[in-house]
């Protein structure tokens, strides 16, 4: 992509409404536009990194035997009649009258819907178990939308839902959900913790949220020391290991119940990105979600539903990687993976290394993007680390008399004068995937 084609509004003012580094620097970078409270256009490089992080998500889900299909946005109230929840959702919950006089509302969440899809085609414990997800816009008519997309009023979910035969089974899908959300987080560069959360009615431990420790996160967490040093990637053997360690949400926590002593106890903030959560019948047995068992009995099915906040995280990403400057991507969810800078736009040597490396970027699938104006250096600099491309590839007349370019990377500073030769020699062969290394070591 040419930067001068681009339609990227970089800031250099910091807006005045943002009070956490996130929110400034999505503003400031051109990531998005508020239409009304808590509600955004998402613009050509914000979009970017959110399908980044939406495709991992559904690789993981993938994976882990999830199939995805797409439910609605607007529901009718009556599947919420059945459930028992319209009344008690309260000023959450969007409600819309259609031309009919229908109540109909826009979903903040889909266990009612995805139950009526279930019960329609599931009939027999053969077909169990099954999990079903989707990536989706919610709408929840939050009391105070803040922090731009961390707490928004429409915001894009990836929801799943387990349906199983009975609580053994519910369980195997309940920490095969807890494995797949540390790995997907674990591949955008983020370390979750996964908590305890508050199980709702239904009592027992299969409630955990997954938060990102920052000081900006609107959750207290309380969690063992050992946490600090260990793998939180989600290989299979670390669930029982993890689930062992005490963590929970300030709504579980009790300083007077707590096994950990206090010396080994971290409070701290935390962005909450993720919730899995085991409800058992609550939606099932008012809705009539049941299967013929292997002796004829209807059985009613246990359930279970997991979310991860999939635009609250470009958010919490940018929280965890940032510097005065501006972002540091992560290449996994990286809008670019390169930003080449044209120092001397106009100059004839400039142009032609420029053209040549851009193009020979694209032959290798690199997603770079080449800024080709005729601004000053000096604007282009901050632009370029504003945006937080991994990499950056300048471009000048100085280094071009001898022959080379400058290689930068974003996260470290650390900065390596280079011949086209080296640096083409460092392109992968195949279809670019992020892991791309343009300095050594
Ligand atoms: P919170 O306590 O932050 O309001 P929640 O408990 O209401 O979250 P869930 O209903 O479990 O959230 O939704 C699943 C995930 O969706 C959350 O873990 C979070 O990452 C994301 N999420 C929830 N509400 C919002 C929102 N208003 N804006 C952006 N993301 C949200
Ligand atoms: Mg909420």
């Amino acid at each position: 992509m040419r930067r001068s084609l681009y339609f990227l509004p970089t800031l250099k003012e910091t807006p005045a409404e943002a009070q956490i580094a996130s929110h400034r620097l999505m503003l400031r970078a051109g990531m998005i536009r508020q239409s009304s409270a808590g509600i955004y256009s998402w613009l050509p490089l914000g979009l970017r990194v959110l399908r980044n992080i939406e495709r991992i998500v559904r690789e993981e889900q993938d994976a882990a035997g999830c199939q995805e299909l797409l439910m609605p946005t607007i529901q009718p109230a009556d599947l919420w009649r059945e459930s028992g929840r319209y009344d008690d959702y309260g000023k959450e919950m969007l409600r819309i009258p259609d031309r009919h006089g229908r109540d109909m509302l826009y979903g903040p969440t889909h266990e009612e819907v995805v139950t009526e899809v279930f019960r329609s085609y599931v009939k027999s414990y053969r077909d169990l178990p099954k999990n079903l997800y989707q990536i989706q816009w919610k709408f929840r008519d939050e009391v105070r939308p803040r922090f731009g997309v961390m707490r928004g009023r429409e915001f894009l979910m990836k929801d799943n839902y387990s349906f199983d035969l009975d609580i053994a089974g519910a369980k195997r899908s309940y920490d095969n959900m807890y494995a797949t959300y540390l790995r997907t987080f674990a591949r955008m560069g983020l370390r979750a913790i996964p908590v305890k959360a508050d199980p709702g009615a239904i009592g027992g431990d299969m409630s955990h949220e997954f938060h990102i420790l920052a000081e900006t996160g609107e959750s207290a967490v309380y969690y063992d020391a050992a946490f600090d040093g260990m793998d939180l990637s989600g290989g299979a053997d670390s669930v029982a290991r993890l689930q062992s360690l005490y963590a929970a949400a300030d709504d579980k926590h009790d300083p007077k119940s707590c096994p950990v002593p206090p010396e080994r106890l971290r409070a701290a903030r935390g962005i909450e990105v993720g919730h899995i959560f085991y409800f058992g019948t609550k939606y099932s047995a008012p809705m009539g979600a049941a299967v013929t068992g292997p002796n004829g009995e209807s059985i009613t099915v246990e359930m279970g539903s997991y979310g991860i906040g999939v635009s609250r995280l470009v958010g919490a990403i940018i929280e965890a990687y940032h510097d005065d400057a501006g972002i540091m991507w992560p290449a996994s969810v990286a809008p670019f993976q390169v930003g080449l800078i044209n120092l001397k736009a106009g100059d004839a040597a400039c142009d032609e290394t420029c053209a040549e490396i851009y193009a020979t970027l694209l032959e290798h699938s690199v997603d770079v993007i080449y800024d080709d104006r005729s601004d000053s250096p000096g604007v282009k600099f901050a632009d370029m680390d504003l945006i937080g491309l991994p990499w950056q590839v300048i471009v000048g007349p100085r280094g071009l008399k001898s022959g080379t370019v400058e290689i930068k990377e974003r996260r470290s500073g650390r900065r390596q004068e280079m011949s086209l030769e080296s640096l083409f020699a460092r392109l992968p062969g195949e279809a670019g995937k992020p892991g791309l290394a343009l300095l050594p070591g």
